[in-house]
């Protein structure tokens, strides 16, 4: 069965770039554009000035930079650029200059990051022995054209990317000033997440006859979505696996399909997780026929319980048991954001994203789009994982206690019995049963993403905090008793909510929860420790007073 394509889809090759790129593309398994590149591309390869609104992860970089790199000229390179590429940050300066290398490697495209905070000695070299697309947050772009070290005679494109950011970030004149010795008849391309009037006025000031170019308009079919809970995670990319694997075990799908982007992360993914202990299956179009008809057969029978795909592999499928669709990148078009398949036909689904920090922008773009909300939680904590394992634990039980014959056993248990406790007995089997069922395995705690406006800013300091080991708390964590659990029905989200509302403590101030049957411990910030226990004490959980203190004993 092959999958159908989509009767709008082009590919690369369609887009008329030279064979270099294409090859390049090909090798890093992108598999066909996103919709901006698709839309982008050709009219700046016929030399039109571009005003786009897209957020990152929907591939602009690509879009702009294929272009970018089909202008270098072939032969005979002089030292001067022949694009420039501002950018807010200098995180992104980085990042888009290793894509513009990645993707003309071929090429052999000489690209330059220039940003403040790096030596100008190492800038100035560099620029001198001759570059072909410089890669500038404004600033330090300026410093260099006031020391003449930076020419923009030669430069036939300029793009801004990010406008919006650069703005809010007062980098306003900068770009003003720039763009006033950039060569009249220059090609200009400005990407911006969204559109105020600022940034319009500045695309009049300096796009000629602009082609737009709006993301976001897409919506899912009526009432597809309508049964499928959607809810995304901010992970740091690092703990993007590890993540995914939480929340895997935590929601336990009877069948899971995980999005990537690229072929090679299909791959790696698929690797990952089987390494894991997960039964995986990879699709993605570097497959032949005989290979994907034998991964949907795995995932029909029921031998593999996740197929890992590229959105151009998976299209068309349907399949019967899928209870969860993960996007383990956040999709670059919203209306290739994929819930459809679990929500079909009434069928009920979970649909998850992960979305890296500075991808936040997409996640609300998708929101507006879809018109669905999309709720931003918190990864499950290694104690909400381990409770979890045992309430599986626990109904595997129950379902051998309700249907097994169990009569080969009393050999083993009978003479037990008459020399322990029966409770001590069970115990033990069960402490086998679940640690032989693989549950039991240790798991470290996936550092908090900073999420918000300036997601992309905060990194540094979440990466800082990372380090420490804590949550965010100068000073340390502590833990506290609170004295009902299990056997009062109380669960992670109770006492996240319990303290969350009593004490205004941040819902990601708080730490790892642990449940036990008459009790539970809560990791909080030292410095709220105090207001926590006061609340606490004034207030129910579950319909209860609870004992509230600090825990006696920190070690276990
Ligand atoms: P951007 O929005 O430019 O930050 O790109 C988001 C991510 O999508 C990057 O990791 C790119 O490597 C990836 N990407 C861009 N274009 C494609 C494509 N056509 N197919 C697969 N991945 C892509």
């Amino acid at each position: 069965m092959r999958p159908a394509r989509a009767d709008d889809a082009t590919t690369f090759a369609d887009l008329a770039l030279c064979p270099e790129l294409l090859g390049a593309l090909s090798a890093l398994g992108y598999e066909e554009p996103t919709p901006i590149q698709r839309e982008a591309i050709p009219p700046l390869l016929q030399g039109r000035d571009l005003l786009g609104q897209a957020a990152t992860g929907t591939g602009k970089t690509a879009a702009f930079a294929l272009p970018v790199l089909e202008r270098i000229p072939r032969h005979d390179r002089r030292g001067e650029p022949t694009a420039l590429v501002l950018v807010p940050t200098r995180e992104l300066a980085v990042q888009v200059s290793e894509a513009i290398h990645r993707y003309g490697r071929e090429l052999g495209g000489r690209v330059l990051p220039l940003y403040g905070g790096q030596p100008i000695g190492r800038q100035l070299r560099a620029l001198e022995r001759g570059v072909d697309v410089v890669v500038a947050t404004p600033g330090r772009a300026l410093d260099h054209i006031a020391r003449r070290t930076l020419r923009l005679r030669g430069l036939q494109m300029v793009v801004l990317d990010e406008a919006d950011e650069m703005l809010d970030m007062g980098f306003a004149d900068d770009i003003e000033a720039i763009l006033q010795d950039v060569p009249e008849d220059r090609q200009t391309v400005l990407f911006s997440a969204t559109m105020p009037p600022r940034i319009d006025g500045m695309a009049r000031r300096h796009l000629h006859d602009p082609v737009r170019i709006q993301l976001g308009r897409a919506t899912s079919p009526p009432g597809e979505a309508s049964l499928v809970r959607q809810r995304a995670y901010v992970v740091p990319r690092a703990h993007k696996a590890a993540a995914l694997g939480r929340v895997l075990d935590v929601e336990a799908p009877v069948a899971a399909l995980v999005f990537c982007r690229t072929r090679d992360e299909v791959d790696q993914l698929t690797e990952t997780l089987n390494g894991r202990g997960y039964r995986a299956e990879a699709l993605h179009g570097g497959m032949d026929q005989e290979q994907r008809d034998r991964v949907m057969g795995r995932l029909r029978g029921g031998t593999a319980e996740l197929l890992v795909a590229t959105d151009v592999a998976a299209r068309g499928l349907d399949i019967e048991q899928l209870t969860h669709v993960v996007n383990y990148d956040v999709p670059c078009a919203p209306d290739s954001y994929r819930i459809g398949r679990v929500g079909r036909a009434g069928r009920q689904g979970v649909a998850i994203t992960l979305a890296e920090p500075r991808e936040h922008r997409m996640l609300k773009t998708i929101e507006r789009a879809t018109k669905q909300r999309i709720a931003v939680e918190k990864l499950p904590t290694v104690a909400d994982l381990r409770a979890r394992r045992l309430e599986l634990t626990r109904a595997a039980l129950r379902e051998s206690l309700l249907g097994d014959d169990l009569d080969p056993f009393r050999v083993v248990v009978e003479p037990l019995a008459d020399e322990f406790d029966v409770m001590e007995v069970a115990l033990a089997a069960v402490k086998l049963a679940h640690e032989g069922s693989g549950a039991a395995t240790g798991d470290d705690e996936i550092p908090e993403a900073p999420v918000g406006p300036d997601g992309e800013r905060r990194r540094s300091a979440a990466a800082g905090r990372d380090r420490r080991g804590g949550r965010g708390a100068p000073g340390g964590t502590t833990r506290l008793f609170v004295g009902v659990g299990r056997a009062a029905g109380v669960r992670p989200q109770d006492l996240v909510g319990a303290i969350a509302g009593e004490s205004q403590l941040a819902r990601r101030d708080i730490g790892a929860i642990e449940i036990a049957d008459r009790f539970s411990l809560v990791e909080v910030p030292e410095s709220a420790a105090e207001k926590v226990i006061a609340a606490l004490r004034g207030s129910a959980i579950k319909g209860r007073k609870a004992t509230v203190r600090r825990e006696r004993y920190e070690a276990r």
